[in-house]
């Protein structure tokens, strides 16, 4: 029942609609139905007006009252869809991490939606085809074809410079032409981007599990049909992905969804390829390197029901599955499941939470699993599955530490270092060099007055980036020429000091002129199909050395790599955030796993000027395993996480007073508050960042609940701060980087 045109709104039973709209407040929004009184179920969008414009919002519930005066309700303009588009599970897990992050909820419904479902497009706006290019047609960006139009060639070469599976945003009108034109040439064609229309065909067979892997697949297997957390911790190697696998195709043959969730896909197109290759059904991929319209096409088969498998990244935990049977979150401590802005959740624990509340099981993967699930299996709440070998016909490499003090080196690396290069090189194996940091030089130093350049924005060095002849900083990006003169006068005395991944490659061509190179850092993998090609490479044999950061670790399988070389190990042990350790480990044990996972045994040289300490020597004796034992031990006697509970509050303004008197006011306003703790404000080791000042303050509870409590009852009194609005601030529950 509605009122008539023209009257003053009324409410009725059951007649208010409680409704996510984007906004920075902590709470849903009150409307009436629109005036042709149709009463839109929870999980439909509508259009509402929201203080002087117009918002795309949710209705998550019904209510039979509103919390405003009635006079002051106002109606929606008109509703968007004809069916839910999130189900009564993805409905709960939206009030979940609204309450869990304390988040507006209109923001955590924008995190949930694919970009074009949140501007209000309609379900049925998703792409179904894209552009891409023939073979003829990538010959002809090969070779410069001279009969090309300039658009034309443009086009030609933005299609080219794609990842396989994304496509061009959406073509404007001449830009359309272009691409017809291009069509009846044969240098494009049509392509399906819909996984229910996309080819599926087993090219692979499938591998026969070894004992270990058969036992883990059959514990998965006995708990189909039920919720059940389990750890598949196994190390580099050992065949985690034949699990999912073998899982997978169990789920898909009794007719129900997988979703699989990965670190980041542009670093690894092969596990997408892998699974297309071996598994029965169409595989669709899902991350935020896809154009938009491709997005929402997989999201809405998803949510039909017509993907059997979905692989994604982060916000693909958001995606709805009409019969979903499996979860999988392969190398579950990585870092990028946790977002780091907006809405900071973690898509690994809002994975668990949904196989809960769908009643299916939820397997979590890795070989240096996080400390907090290692600790959520000594509390049984996940069940531990263990794969201890490689598989196959790889071995665990053999470890040697490089005692680097008072050894004299070139380009980053020992002479034992440059011995077993020689070694692998000569008998026509790859090696890996593992260097933490991307450029050439982490510091330019002045040779006169030892002064380095600093960035004028960050409390950090400026990276030297040779090529470019710039400094650049990796805090803000600011860029600069390399100056002639130092602030003391002398001219010409900048020093290279410190080791990048382009003085190694440089280094590398003055003792071994013939090795083939290649470099992977963000700088050489910025152009989308650079890692591909590379990865590529590798697999050919077409390269002898890879010279990378952090994102060669990510569970790359490389049969002919038998050395890895981590040219510092140093930079995890003193470092001030409590979890450096943790992660330097699973750095150390990634990327030492890249070795001899072929026939032949591979090798791991740890370079380090502290090969007594503690840490390394336990990782490198008794393993991760041991490792994460120590590591629990001592996170427990200091009650760190995973025994205590965290939350920060985080600010930052162009002036440190704002901040300071910030945090100070949101400190006091925070007492009393039993069982938390309040420490802070404090500056993080870097104060100043893109030309703003940062502060914190940090909330530690042994109770989680004690935590929620008083986090609960403190930010609406943080957001009512008059100092509040001189500041941007955040709130980070469970933070990862506690710096
Ligand atoms: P992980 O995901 O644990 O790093 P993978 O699943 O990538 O391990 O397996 C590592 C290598 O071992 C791959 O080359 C894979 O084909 C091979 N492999 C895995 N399981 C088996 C098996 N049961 N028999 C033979 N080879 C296997
Ligand atoms: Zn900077």
């Amino acid at each position: 029942m509605s009122a008539p045109p023209g009257s003053a709104p009324r409410t009725g039973p059951g007649e208010v609609l409680r409704v996510a709209v984007p906004s920075p407040l902590r709470r849903l929004f009150d409307y009436l139905p629109a005036t042709d009184g149709a009463l839109p179920p929870p999980g439909v969008r509508v259009r509402v007006p929201f203080g002087r414009s117009r918002q795309v919002g949710l209705v998550v519930a019904h209510a039979r009252e509103a919390s405003v005066p009635a006079s002051r309700l106002r109606r929606v303009l008109s509703v968007i869809d004809r069916e839910p588009l999130l189900d009564a599970s993805l409905l709960e897990l939206l009030g979940f991490a609204s309450d869990y992050f304390h988040h507006p909820p209109g923001e955590v419904l924008a995190t949930m939606l694919p970009p074009w479902l949140r501007e209000g497009r309609s379900l049925d706006s998703a792409q179904t085809t894209k552009w891409v290019l023939t073979d003829a047609g990538r010959d002809a960006v090969h070779a410069g074809r001279p009969s090309l139009g300039p658009l034309q060639r443009r086009l030609l070469a933005a299609l080219d410079d794609r990842d396989a599976g994304a496509a061009l945003g959406e073509p404007d009108a001449r830009e359309q032409a272009a691409l017809r034109r291009l069509h009846a040439r044969g240098l494009v064609a049509r392509e399906a981007v819909t996984p229910e229309t996309a080819a599926a065909q087993r090219v692979a067979s499938a591998t026969v599990l070894n004992p270990a892997q058969s036992q883990a697949v059959e514990q998965v297997q006995a708990a189909l049909g039920g919720f059940a957390a389990f750890l598949l911790d196994g190390v580099t190697g050992s065949g985690k992905t034949e699990v999912y696998l073998a899982l997978i195709d169990l789920v898909t043959s009794r007719g129900q969804q997988a979703l699989v969730l990965v670190p980041e896909i542009g670093l690894t197109p092969q596990t997408v390829r892998r699974f297309r290759d071996r598994l029965g059904t169409p595989v669709a991929a899902l991350h935020s390197g896809m154009a938009a319209g491709e997005r929402l096409a997989v999201w809405r088969a998803a949510r039909r029901g017509d993907a059997p498998v979905v692989v994604g990244t982060r916000s693909a935990v958001f995606t709805p599955l009409a019969r979903p049977g499996l979860l999988v979150v392969d190398e579950e401590h990585d870092l990028s499941f946790k977002q780091q802005e907006g809405l900071r959740y973690s898509a690994r624990d809002l994975a668990v939470l949904r196989a809960r509340r769908a009643g299916v099981p939820v397997v979590l993967g890795s070989a240096s699993p996080s400390l907090e699930s290692l600790h959520n299996v000594r509390a049984g709440r996940y069940r531990e599955l263990t794969l201890p070998e490689r598989a196959g016909a790889g071995r665990a490499p053999e470890v040697t530490v490089v005692d680097l003090r008072g050894r004299r080196l070139d380009g980053g690396l020992s002479e034992p270092a440059w011995d077993a290069l020689d070694a692998c090189l000569g008998a026509g194996e790859q090696a890996i060099l593992f260097v933490n940091r991307r450029g050439y030089a982490p510091v330019a130093m002045c040779h006169e007055c030892g002064a380095p350049v600093d960035c004028p924005r960050c409390d950090a060095h400026m990276v030297w980036h040779r090529q470019e002849r710039r400094l650049r900083c990796h805090h803000c990006d600011r860029a600069q020429p390399l100056p002639e003169a130092c602030e003391c006068g002398a001219v010409e005395s900048l020093r290279p000091v410190g080791v990048g991944t382009q003085r190694v490659v440089e280094a590398l061509a003055e003792r071994f002129p013939r090795a083939r190179v290649a470099r992977v850092d963000r700088d050489s993998v910025r152009r989308r199909g650079a890692m591909e090609a590379m990865l590529d490479a590798v697999h050919d044999g077409a390269l002898d050395v890879l010279v990378g950061t952090q994102m060669l670790a990510k569970g790359h399988d490389f049969p002919r790599v038998t050395l890895v070389a981590i040219l510092d190990a140093d930079g995890g042990l003193f470092s001030a955030d409590f979890r450096a350790s943790e992660r330097m480990a699973q750095l150390l044990t990634q990327v030492g796993g890249r070795a001899g996972r072929g026939e032949r045994r591979g090798r791991v040289l740890v370079q380090t000027h502290h090969p007594q300490h503690p840490l390394l020597r336990t990782l490198i004796m008794g393993g991760y395993r041991r490792f994460a034992q120590a590591a629990l031990a001592e996170r427990e006697a200091g009650q760190l996480p995973p025994y205590a509970h965290l939350a920060l509050l985080r600010a930052e303004a162009a002036e440190r007073e704002p901040v300071h008197a910030f945090l100070a006011a949101a400190r006091d306003a925070a007492r009393p508050a039993p069982g938390v703790s309040v420490l802070g404000p404090v500056a993080p080791p870097m104060e100043r960042r893109a030309g703003r000042v940062r502060g914190q303050l940090l909330l530690e509870a042994a109770e989680r609940a004690a935590l929620h409590r008083c986090l609960a009852q403190w930010l609406p009194r943080v957001e009512a701060l008059p100092g509040a609005r001189r500041v941007r601030w955040s709130l980070d529950v469970d933070p990862q980087e506690t710096l």
